[in-house]
């Protein structure tokens, strides 16, 4: 195949008698961002899931980096460079944006959180989640308890948390949800510059990111993809105004 980072191949997900992912294949490229939109119920998180590895296809093959993860379990994928941001936050409310990053990183490291130690002293941790915090231009707020933050920076420390890992994918699953325009375009730009180190498989309801942001489109309807393409082509589809871009204003 390609150089893909993440392949899809022909994946196949039925719940009883619902087809909900229908012979999907896709590719996130280095140095792309892939979107993948369609409407409520299309399959979307089903096939989230099963990249991520709560979902087990019933037929296909998924791989990152050229190894196949279909049968792995989600902490065996994200040891292999596969990094998400959950749709819900998990972000622990009082504590510092800094030690919210260090626990994520500590938690994929396969050690149990050490409560009782300061986990700033751990400086393992410390170095990758600094880091990972200044890419996402949050570094200034480090030390700030994450009840303090903007619903908008605490999107930014979900995507940080996910970085430090130094994930060789990023999942995103819908990370705009929520944002006023001004987290949204602030995030779109993160996101625009942090595609270079990290491609991203985005999905994403706010059409206008989606548009601004991907190099390539995948639009999946009732578990099939119907097109792929770039923005200009997806915009122009016949199919995909019908079924899906019809309604919004595209
Ligand atoms: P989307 O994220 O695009 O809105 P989903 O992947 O959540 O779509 O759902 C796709 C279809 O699969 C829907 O019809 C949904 O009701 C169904 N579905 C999702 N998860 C399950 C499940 N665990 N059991 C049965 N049906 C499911
Ligand atoms: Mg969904």
């Amino acid at each position: 195949m390609s150089d893909a980072v993440l392949s899809l191949t022909h994946l196949h997900k039925r719940f009883g008698a619902l087809q909900a992912t229908n012979d999907v294949s896709l590719a996130l490229e280095p140095g792309e961002i892939h979107a993948l939109i369609g409407p409520n119920g299309a399959g979307k998180s089903t096939l989230i899931g099963q990249i991520a590895g709560h979902i087990r296809p019933d037929q296909g093959s998924i791989e990152l980096g050229g190894e196949t993860i279909t049968n792995l379990s989600v902490a065996q994928r994200a040891r292999l460079g596969l990094g998400r941001s959950f749709q819900v936050s998990s972000l622990a409310e009082p504590l510092s944006v800094m030690r919210n990053v260090m626990m994520s990183v500590q938690a994929l490291q396969g050690h149990s959180f050490r409560f009782f130690k300061p986990v700033a002293r751990d400086e393992a941790l410390l170095a990758p989640a600094l880091e990972a915090l200044e890419h996402m231009q949050l570094g200034h707020r480090a030390w700030t308890p994450v009840s303090e933050l903007s619903h908008g920076e605490r999107r930014q420390v979900e995507v940080a948390c996910a970085l430090a890992l130094k994930p060789r994918a990023l999942l995103l699953d819908e990370p705009m949800a929520g944002l006023g325009p001004e987290g949204s375009a602030r995030l779109t730009e993160l996101l625009e510059a942090l595609k270079r180190d990290v491609p991203i498989l985005l999905i994403e309801h706010d059409m206008e990111a989606v548009f601004r942001l991907a190099d390539r489109i995948s639009v999946l309807v009732s578990g099939s993809i119907i097109a792929q393409g770039d923005s200009h082509a997806i915009r122009q589809d016949p199919l995909v105004r019908e079924a899906y871009l019809g309604d919004c204003d595209a």
